[in-house]
């Protein structure tokens, strides 16, 4: 049964709700996976600051 807002996110396959600012979420994924997604798109320069182990952060 799917609630008001719930989404299920592309990345995790997870359900969430989506009750932040569209913006808070990135590419439809949800809050947690948007997180670490907008650190991997953050620029080139940090991209050796980066700690990633097994593809997630
Ligand atoms: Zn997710």
């Amino acid at each position: 049964m799917n609630l008001n807002n719930t989404e299920i996110c592309p990345c995790c396959g997870n359900e969430y709700i989506k009750n932040l600012p569209p913006e808070t979420y990135f590419y439809d994924c949800c809050e947690d996976c948007s997180f670490w997604l907008e650190k991997l798109y953050l620029p080139e320069q940090y991209s050796n600051k980066q700690v990633i182990v097994g593809g997630v952060h």
